[in-house]
């Protein structure tokens, strides 16, 4: 094992968070059970085995590390990771992949998928993500992971094993689908971006931003460069019924301890036991 970027951890509800993220420094996260990452600011040597990647935006402590993490994976031959990521960018991110290619002599072997907000696409029978739009200062998109269970519809129920077989095999759709929202990640947004998707406030985990919390830093400024301020948060305190709420994405100008005491100070009880600050 290879010690070479920090990574924080959590557990719950049958999956784990792993990740590290400072603004302008470097985000990146995964989950592990759900075979994905969320953005590669950096790459820390064992997230190598985690095969799909969600970027958010190409600002460069959200992608720096994508070449990096490409070139493992064919280095220690792992099948080429999938890369979903903002449509307008994949030409771009392609034609560098390239010349890091040239530069390197070592193949740069991924497929990258564009994503526009309202996409939908499938992990497995079980999952299935969707995408929202985000606020931010160049285009963005966050996440959304649902757990997807097929039921039996009402009409069916209380039927014998039999008769549901014969119906199933004769092509009658019996089954619906229902779906609950797991995760949301919201990258880097202003608030906008959060409400403009009501599944972020309802996940079981949201991983969100919180980039400022000093009370004097003018807030119309931090949604202009996209992020997002405690206050934010506070004034939408009553909202959230996420299980487990994760800021991340800090600004290098606080010290950990400055947040953890802002933060404990101005938390409403509502949030003060859901809420992880990512230090
Ligand atoms: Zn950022
Ligand atoms: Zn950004």
């Amino acid at each position: 094992m290879v010690e070479n970027a920090p990574v924080l951890s959590l557990q719950h509800a049958g999956l784990t968070v792993e990740g590290w993220s400072r603004a302008a420094v470097q985000t990146y996260w995964r989950i592990p059970e759900l075979r994905i990452g969320f953005d590669l600011g950096a790459h820390p040597w064992d997230f190598m085995s985690t095969p799909t990647w969600l970027l958010t935006h190409v600002h460069l402590d959200h992608v720096a590390a994508l070449p990096v993490y490409v070139a493992r994976r064919r280095m220690m031959r792992m099948e080429p990771p999938v890369i979903y990521l903002p449509a307008y960018a994949v030409e771009d991110v392609r034609r560098l992949l390239l010349v890091l290619q040239r530069l390197d002599r070592g193949r740069m072997a991924c497929e990258l998928r564009g994503i526009e907000a309202g996409a939908e696409f499938e992990l497995s029978r079980e999952h299935v993500v969707t995408t929202f739009g985000t606020t931010h200062t160049i285009p963005s998109v966050g996440y959304v992971v649902w757990d997807r269970r097929f039921k039996l519809k009402e009409e069916y129920l209380g039927l014998p094993g039999d008769k549901i077989r014969d119906l199933r095999l004769s092509g009658v759709e019996i089954t619906r689908e229902v779906r609950t929202p797991l995760l949301a990640y919201t990258g880097d947004t202003s608030p906008a971006g959060l409400d403009s998707c009501p599944a972020a406030y309802q996940a079981k985990i949201l991983i969100s931003e919180l980039s400022f919390i000093r009370p004097n830093h003018r807030r119309e400024k931090i949604h202009k460069f996209g992020h997002m301020h405690l206050d934010d948060y506070l004034e939408r305190a009553d909202r959230f019924q996420n299980e487990v709420i994760i800021w991340g994405h800090l600004s290098t100008r606080y010290h950990p301890q400055e947040v953890k005491r802002l933060v404990e100070a101005k938390l409403p009880a509502v949030l003060r036991e859901r809420v992880r600050l990512w230090l």
